[in-house]
């Protein structure tokens, strides 16, 4: 009897078992997976990442040619979650993680956390942000082109300057 009553008195006092969904958004399940978490600092730039993307959710934007400076950018809402790209990285779960976060719905607002990355933080509009990700694409693909054509010209020109060095 005594045990009854402080089993219901404990049963009384603790948290409910079950979840408050509607009312509250239902708790991710362990191992859910969510949100892809980027850190520069550790990142060795490789690319790998983005080259196997089935949608073609992260994109490299090389944003100074002369130092070959690039900035990482994700999409969420083009993202499938299927963790191919962590599983690529070298520097897995240390410069790209699959985090069991849920992306919120596209709302008025737009998600932000920095390590979402470039893109996603930069947006303001929700309804800009496919237009904003098709230019970024086009400004990716364009500023590779650009770092190519950098790359090809300091070769000429190192060539040309071995050339003009006189033989012994
Ligand atoms: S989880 Fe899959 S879809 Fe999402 S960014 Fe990584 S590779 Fe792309
Ligand atoms: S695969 Fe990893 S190290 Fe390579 S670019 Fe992507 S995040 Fe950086």
């Amino acid at each position: 009897m005594v045990k009854m009553f402080i089993e219901s008195v404990k049963n009384l006092v603790s948290e409910p078992e079950t979840i408050k969904y509607p009312f509250e958004p239902s708790p991710e399940p362990k191992g859910y997976r969510g949100l892809i978490i980027y850190n520069e600092e550790f990142c060795i730039f490789c690319d790998k990442c983005e080259n196997i993307c089935p949608p073609g959710a992260i994109k490299f934007e090389v944003v100074d040619v002369e130092s070959g400076k690039k900035q990482y950018n994700y999409n969420p809402y083009l993202c499938i979650y299927c963790g191919a790209c962590v599983s690529v990285c070298p520097k897995a779960e240390e410069a790209l993680a699959q985090s069991e976060k849920r992306m919120p719905p596209l709302g008025r607002s737009i998600y932000k956390e920095k390590g979402l990355g470039y893109f996603i933080n930069e947006i303001n509009n929700p309804k800009e942000l496919e237009k904003k990700w098709g230019e970024l694409e086009i400004r990716a693909k364009e500023s590779r082109e650009k770092l190519a054509e950098y790359k090809k010209q300091q070769r000429l020109k190192k060539q040309a300057a071995k050339k003009q060095e006189p033989s012994s």
